[in-house]
Formats: structure tokens, C-alpha cells, sequence
């Protein structure tokens, strides 16, 4: 199937982006393709305008500080894969995102088109989520942040307004003493999880994020949990369903053994650096 008709523009600059985007209510942004572009060719997605966003200047950095990692809209997977500085300031970024598809689709697709997507089954919103991240965002009207918690609607559907592109995710930096851990369960490597988990151990506290179980990135407190329960903790806050790839008894029970894993993972991660 070929995608509906639409318009397209690549402006240069952010604000004539933001402008084509609040002058259509039917616009979209394109960034790496690698969502929208099967939606579109699908025709689940008919956008009556593409904005194009790979023209614009200064997207494309992945810094890193003390307090953590900044990605820009146009860094690409593989790009925040690959620096050393981004994997040492919060290793869980990088962790995660070598679970992310294949390398011909890290290539193009961005991590911050992946948050503002907001697949339950995607892996970087479940990280932005459990690491207490979040989304810059811009539109012709102003600037805002949003916190990771408040960024995750529903299944494929982020609080970004329809005139506003994202700007930059920030990840924040692993604190000294804490520990992190992540694993996915899927038919292949690079296929999205049936089930995966991250996890983050800081001093008392263990909290645990979830893909593919919920209709939404999910994240749990099992703060205080012994090893022999955590699983069943986990399973009372989330809602694992049957499809064409898993049952939901089986997702539950990848559910129990990924949240055993991770945490004692993340406790090990911790004891090692410290
Ligand atoms: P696009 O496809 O360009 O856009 C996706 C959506 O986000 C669109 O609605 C677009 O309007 C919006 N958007 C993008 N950027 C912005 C922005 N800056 N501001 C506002 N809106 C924006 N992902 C995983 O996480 N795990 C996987 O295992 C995985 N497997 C994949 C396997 C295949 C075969 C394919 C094709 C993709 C897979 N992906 C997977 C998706 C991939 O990670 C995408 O790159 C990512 O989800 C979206 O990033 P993108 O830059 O391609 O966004």
C-alpha cells in the first residue's frame, strides 16, 4: 500500500517549522521515518502536511554533565549508542538502546522521535520514565518541559501538542552508590520485546520499568520486596495481555523471571562500583 497524499516541507530553521506545524492542524513532524513512515505507508497515519525537522541546525548533540544526558531531536539511536561519556554518565541509556531494533534502523531513527512516539513496547520511554527524565519541548507560542511522568497518555499517544516538536529528552545521571539493569525477552534480537524490564537500584529504594506489559511505559516500587515476591508485586500493577507473538500467562511469567534478574542485576551493578 502507498501512503495518502500530503504536502512536505524540510524547513531550515525552527521557527518556520513551528510555524508550518500551528498554520495545519493535520501536519506532522517527521524526524528518522522509522515509525511514521510504515504508519503512513499502512495508512494509519494521513498527515495532510510533513514537516520534515532534519534541516534544522544544532538538534543533533548528545552532551553530557554531571547531572546527566542531553539528546537532541536529531541524534540518532546510534549515535547515543556509541558515546562513551553518554553510557558512563547513565549507563541504563545504553543498556537499553542496544535492544533497540537493528543497526540500519538505530541509524536513522532518533531517540527522541522514539519518547515523543510512545510505544508501551518501545524501550527509551520506559528508561526516560524510571530514570525521572524529560521532554523540551517548543512551539510558536513558548517553550516548556515535560517531566517523564506526565509525558506517556496512552498507547502510541505522548501529551505533546499536535504544533509542538521536541527539542531535546534529558536523561539524568546515575547517582554515585546506585545500580541499573536491563533485559528483554523477544522472538529475536532487535524484535520488539514480548517483555522487558529495567531496573534501579538507590539505597533502599528498587524501582522497576516495564515494556510490553501495559498499555502504557510502566514503572513499579518494589522497594522492600523480597527476591521470592518481587515478580507477583510487579504483576499487581500490570496488565499483561495475550497477542498473535505471547500468551499473557506467559507474559506473566517473563514478567517474574525479568524482575528477578534485573534487580539482583542492578544490586550487582551497585556492589561492583562501589
Ligand atoms: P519518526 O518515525 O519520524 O516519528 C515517529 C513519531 O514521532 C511521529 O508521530 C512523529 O510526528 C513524532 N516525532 C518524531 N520526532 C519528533 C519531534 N522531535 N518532535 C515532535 N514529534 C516528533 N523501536 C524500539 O524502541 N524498539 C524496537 O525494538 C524497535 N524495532 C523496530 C523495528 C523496525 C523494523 C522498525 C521499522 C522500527 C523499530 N523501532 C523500534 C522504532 C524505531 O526505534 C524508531 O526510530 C522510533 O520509534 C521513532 O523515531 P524516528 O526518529 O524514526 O521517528
Amino acid at each position: 500500500m502507498k501512503p495518502a497524499p500530503f504536502a512536505f516541507v524540510r524547513p531550515a530553521g525552527l521557527e518556520h517549522a513551528l510555524e508550518a506545524l500551528a498554520g495545519d492542524p493535520g501536519a506532522k513532524v517527521l524526524a528518522g521515518g522509522q515509525s511514521l513512515v510504515p504508519l503512513l505507508s499502512m495508512r494509519l497515519a494521513a498527515p495532510s502536511l510533513l514537516v520534515d525537522i532534519n534541516g534544522l541546525p544544532g538538534l543533533d548533540h548528545v552532551t553530557c554533565s554531571g547531572d546527566g544526558v542531553r539528546v537532541g531531536a536529531l541524534a540518532r539511536h546510534a549515535d547515543v549508542l556509541a558515546d562513551q561519556e553518554a553510557r558512563r554518565v547513565q549507563p541504563l541509556v545504553a543498556l537499553a538502546l542496544g535492544h533497540v531494533a537493528h543497526a540500519t534502523i538505530r541509524n536513522r531513527g532518533t531517540t527522541v522521535g522514539s519518547l515523543v512516539h510512545a510505544d508501551a513496547a518501545a524501550e527509551m520511554p520506559v528508561v526516560l520514565k524510571l530514570l525521572g527524565g524529560s521532554l523540551e519541548v517548543a512551539s510558536a507560542t513558548g517553550r516548556r518541559t515535560i517531566a517523564a511522568d506526565d509525558l506517556f497518555a496512552g498507547p502510541l499517544e505522548s501529551t505533546l501538542a499536535h504544533d509542538e516538536i521536541a527539542l531535546e529528552a534529558f536523561f539524568p545521571a546515575l547517582p554515585p552508590g546506585s545500580g541499573v539493569a536491563f533485559e528483554e525477552i523477544s522472538r529475536r534480537h532487535g524484535d520488539y520485546a514480548l517483555c522487558g524490564a529495567a531496573a534501579l537500584v538507590e539505597d533502599h529504594r528498587v524501582s522497576v520499568g516495564y515494556l510490553s506489559v501495559s498499555d502504557v511505559p510502566t514503572v513499579v516500587d518494589l522497594s522492600g520486596v523480597p527476591e521470592a515476591e518481587l515478580g507477583d508485586a510487579a504483576l499487581e500493577h500490570l496488565e499483561p495481555a495475550d497477542d498473535i507473538h505471547a500468551t499473557a500467562d506467559y507474559r506473566a511469567e517473563l514478567v517474574r523471571v525479568l524482575t528477578r534478574r534485573v534487580v539482583r542485576a542492578a544490586h550487582e551493578f551497585r556492589q561492583a562500583a562501589s
